[in-house]
């Protein structure tokens, strides 16, 4: 049997308002190709990159968040390599002195090592049209600033290796550091995978580069476990090849073999100075910085909400930001939580709609809990009102334009059991005879008396008080 060794090297797009080293401005997402683009983008002679401050300290707050080492010296260096989406022939990156090193998050239980994270610039997009016999370039993202996060090669399987990017979005997006969205290649992964005998050293590895969706990462690395597995049991040996992964087909394929890191002739940066990060500098950022998923899931679990739905709250931020703001109005976290990953999830997901989209509001539905706690309407009227709360409707209006409040008022309910029971002398005697469900009939006729809106228990326990004092 072999076991898999797993290293991941993650991009996240920063969410600043300018490029990584020029003031040209950084929400392109969504505008016209090359409209985006300054002097230094373009790679024009004689321009000069200066650090952005934005992505340094949002690359500071997410090296804090993962436990790193950012203190001292940080260094830009050129890495050299030639292609079209590239304009200056070189990509600023950092090489020896990385803003972040040494560390970790727990998945699972299990620790992995974060070995680095630096920042660097992004290259532009090149688009190859079917059939044509040209390319495309569009060179909005060049320049846009990039953290890149690399693992230790700590992780054991697709599963694992999905949840640790499931943690690293949450963290990313709690933080405001990267919108984190692999859809808009905001957020994208290069996959390491190895395997070896159990007690031998670690096997040759191959790298699929570009992944821009969990689910091709977790398909990409069960592909190679498979393909890998063949291979050795074959007897043959795996070649550390650089490898693309064909999304339509869903399987690997070589794209060269590996190039060495001497190819690429890095130096440092001569345009840009030194960084000298100070540990006031740092701790101003630490100061600054928002509430991290794990600190919101033990916080969310103190205010009551079952383990499991406390990480899973955490770890979202749309769910986490409309919680917080629900639990605001004074409703039950937990009961909150129940329609928020029940029913409001439901809806959500038939429609296709995200939920920052839809028109519920936190305090709609904090208002919806309110109505069935304080037992103004049953649960049951309260799942239909849902459609049109999740609608922008506001419960509170909807009960009181339309009288449905339940009647909770006890002697209402008692009178409308006195005229049943008056009503009915046949069916009481036979209750008083033993007959202990007839006592169906004449709750369904309360019930009916009083518009079905009365809490069943009270005209229960009512009805039942009256049969028995008569009696
Ligand atoms: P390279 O020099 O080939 O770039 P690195 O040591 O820099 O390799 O590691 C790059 C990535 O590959 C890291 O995420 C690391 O965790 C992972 N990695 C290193 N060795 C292995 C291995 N034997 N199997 C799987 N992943 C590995
Ligand atoms: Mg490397």
């Amino acid at each position: 049997m072999f076991r898999a060794v797993i290293g991941l090297e993650v991009h996240l797009q920063l969410s600043t308002r300018t490029k990584m080293f020029s003031r040209c401005r950084a929400d392109y997402f969504g505008e016209e190709p090359n409209t985006f683009t300054d002097p230094l983008t373009l790679g024009l002679p004689g321009t000069l990159p200066t650090i952005n401050r934005e992505a340094v300290e949002l690359a500071l707050m997410f090296g804090l968040a993962l436990g790193c080492d950012v203190e001292g010296f940080t260094q830009f260096h050129r890495k050299n390599y030639f292609y079209p989406d590239a304009p200056k022939n070189y990509q600023i990156s950092q090489y020896d002195r990385p803003i972040a090193r040494d560390g970790h998050l727990m998945v699972g239980g299990r620790r992995i090592g974060i070995r680095r994270a630096h920042l660097e610039d992004d290259a532009g997009k090149l688009i190859h049209p079917t059939y044509a016999d040209y390319s495309l370039l569009d060179l909005n993202r060049a320049g846009m600033p990039l953290i890149e996060m690399v693992t230790e090669p700590d992780l054991g399987t697709p599963e694992e290796a999905r949840e640790f990017l499931h943690l690293v979005r949450a963290i990313a997006q709690a933080l405001g550091v990267s919108d984190a969205n692999p859809e808009e290649g905001k957020m994208r992964c290069d996959v390491n995978v190895s395997l070896h005998r159990p007690g031998e050293p670690f096997g040759t590895k191959v790298e699929v580069k570009n992944l821009n969706s969990f689910k091709s990462v977790q398909r990409s690395l069960e592909y190679e476990i498979a393909r890998q597995t063949r291979v050795l049991e074959d007897g043959g040996r795996v070649t550390q090849d650089t490898m693309g992964w064909d999304e339509g087909g869903q399987r690997t394929f070589v794209m060269r073999t590996k190039e060495e890191e001497s190819d690429y002739r890095y130096f440092p940066e001569p345009d840009l100075p030194p960084l000298v990060i100070t540990p006031e500098w740092v701790e101003r950022v630490r100061a600054a910085m928002p509430e991290l998923p794990a600190a919101k899931e033990r916080r969310l679990a103190l205010a009551g909400l079952r383990e499991a739905d406390a990480f899973t709250v955490a770890y979202d931020v749309e769910l986490s930001r409309f919680l917080d703001e629900a639990m605001t109005h004074g409703a039950d976290a937990q009961k909150l939580a129940n329609w928020l990953l029940g029913d409001v999830t439901g809806w959500l997901s038939e429609r296709g709609t995200p939920l920052e989209r839809s028109r519920l509001t936190p305090a709609h539905l904090a208002a919806l809990v309110r109505l069935v706690d304080g037992a103004a309407i049953t649960g049951k009227m309260a799942k239909d009102l849902l459609p049109e709360v999740m609608e922008g409707a506001d419960p509170e209006v909807l009960v009181r334009e339309r009288g449905l409040a339940v009647v909770t008022d006890t002697a209402e309910i008692e009178a409308a059991v006195a005229r049943v029971v008056e009503a009915n002398p046949a069916v009481v005697a036979n209750i008083r005879a033993g007959n202990a469900k007839a006592v169906n009939a004449l709750f369904g006729q309360v019930m009916r008396e009083l518009g079905g809106k009365a809490k069943p228990e009270l005209v229960r326990d009512l009805l039942g008080a009256r049969v028995a004092v008569d009696g």
